[in-house]
């Protein structure tokens, strides 16, 4: 009986195995990212722990058996947090209450002062436009924005609320408010407050923005709608200027075109709480792994498969610039990028912003793919490090891995180690050095 796939397809659904079975059964990226989040931790940019974070990155890339492993410098804000308090003092009740609160990055606190004033609550940006300038001035706005549970795709509804992190202090600053509480940009049925970045404009005064967990949020606003809620917010988090960062980068020459590049990473920082563990120490084990498992298949890659673990993508987004900006400069020719930033979840697809007949031809590729699980060749976009490639013209995608759970825990004291499951991690891996087999074998 003849076959549906073609001879070549045979042979490529046979790799398609071997890569797997590389990965599930000796994979090293759960190990990997053990470490990384066990004996490293927590890794802002510019911090020791981030520093150390990008020693061990080149280590493991130089185990994992690349050819050349170098450090590519990038400057980044170095932003500090410090200890912070949030108290509130509920109608009619004498007693101030803590509540559980990250600042946002980037956000400028107290200087250690307590701040104290009348909350004022509203829903979104029309519900402040309502108000008048004496209602906001000398008030600490508590923009109550619900995460819009009824967006399936998790991701797209981080977008449509990413800018009551982003820019709701600068709103509030220009009506002449003192700081900013928002509801965190949470999926979680919990009291985690998301930490995240905000950038203030220039024509604003810096002031303070915190985040608070749902649950929190939800007995704010009803004390709010009985009568007037007092709070103290102390912090001492503020930006300390500038440090010298690296891009960790490996590669693996290609053997018949060493000067197309195929592109495949993640980001090393973190935010300063949790262990980055999905956020993005996933996508670095799994970059570093598809590299190993090339190596220790014996994969020469026709095309040039360069690893790049960036620097700086939560708070600053220098690493992915500063690459980009070498790229240029030395006038490489990047076929393709892939990131891993999306978590360790279940593998589903991946998302591509790339011209329609390049896109079209990795969908041609649909039917390699499903028995491992990912079917979705559908989706626009790809990750924030590799931006920079894009706007370049560089075709690029992202790793695409079941979005429910995610941010539940972006961005969190719960990102750690121990909510990554290691055969979802794996899987992702796996299919990642699959699609970069395909690239590094055929070009696009
Ligand atoms: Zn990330």
């Amino acid at each position: 009986m003849m076959t549906h796939l073609s001879v070549w397809a045979q042979s490529d659904s046979l790799i398609f195995r071997q890569l797997a079975n590389q990965i599930m059964l000796h994979g090293n990226c759960y190990d990997d990212l053990r470490y990384l989040c066990k004996k490293i931790g927590n890794r802002i940019s510019g911090s020791e722990s981030c520093l150390k974070a990008i020693n061990w990155g080149a280590e493991t890339l130089t185990q994992a058996g690349a050819d050349k492993v170098w450090l590519q410098p990038a400057e980044v804000p170095y932003w500090v947090r410090g200890a912070e308090s949030l108290k509130v003092r509920l109608p009619n009740e004498k007693e101030w209450r803590s509540i559980r609160m990250l600042s946002i990055g980037n956000s400028e606190g107290t200087n250690g002062q307590i701040l104290e004033a009348p909350i004022v609550m509203v829903e979104d940006y029309a519900a402040l436009k309502r108000l008048t300038n004496d209602e906001i001035r000398g008030k600490i706005i508590f923009f109550n924005h619900r995460f819009p549970q009824e967006i399936i795709n998790s991701f797209e509804a981080y977008g449509k609320a990413g800018s009551y992190r982003w820019t709701a202090p600068n709103i509030a600053s220009s009506r002449g408010a003192l700081a900013v509480i928002i509801r965190s940009l949470s999926t979680g049925d919990d009291d985690e407050p998301h930490t995240g970045s905000m950038r203030y404009a220039d024509s604003v005064r810096k002031i303070p923005a915190v985040a608070i967990g749902n649950h929190s949020a939800d007995r704010l606003e009803e004390a709010c709608n009985k009568g007037v809620v007092k709070a103290q917010l102390q912090s001492h988090c503020t930006m300390r200027g500038t440090k010298m960062s690296f891009n960790v980068i490996g590669e693996l020459k290609g053997s018949d075109y060493p000067n197309q590049l195929v592109v495949v990473g993640g980001h090393l920082d973190s935010w300063d709480v949790g262990e980055g563990a999905q956020d993005d120490g996933a996508g670095i084990v799994q970059s570093i792994e598809v590299l190993r498992t090339f190596k220790a298949l014996k994969i020469r890659p026709k095309r040039t498969l360069r690893v790049v673990l960036f620097t700086n993508e939560e708070n600053g987004l220098r690493g992915g610039i500063a690459y980009a900006d070498s790229s240029k400069a030395h006038n490489e020719h990047p076929i393709f990028a892939l990131e891993s930033d999306a978590g360790g979840f279940s593998p589903r697809g991946f998302s591509m912003s790339m011209p329609l007949a390049k896109r079209k031809y990795l969908q041609s590729y649909r039917q390699l793919f499903l028995p491992y699980g990912v079917y979705d060749f559908e989706q626009h976009g790809s990750g924030a490090d590799i931006s920079p490639l894009e706007k370049m013209g560089v075709p690029c995608a992202e790793l695409m891995p079941d979005p429910q759970r995610y941010f539940d825990y972006h961005h969190t004291a719960n990102d750690v180690f121990e909510i990554v499951n290691h055969r979802e991690l794996k899987l992702g891996a796996v299919v990642m050095s699959q699609l970069v087999y395909l690239i590094t074998q055929y070009g696009l």
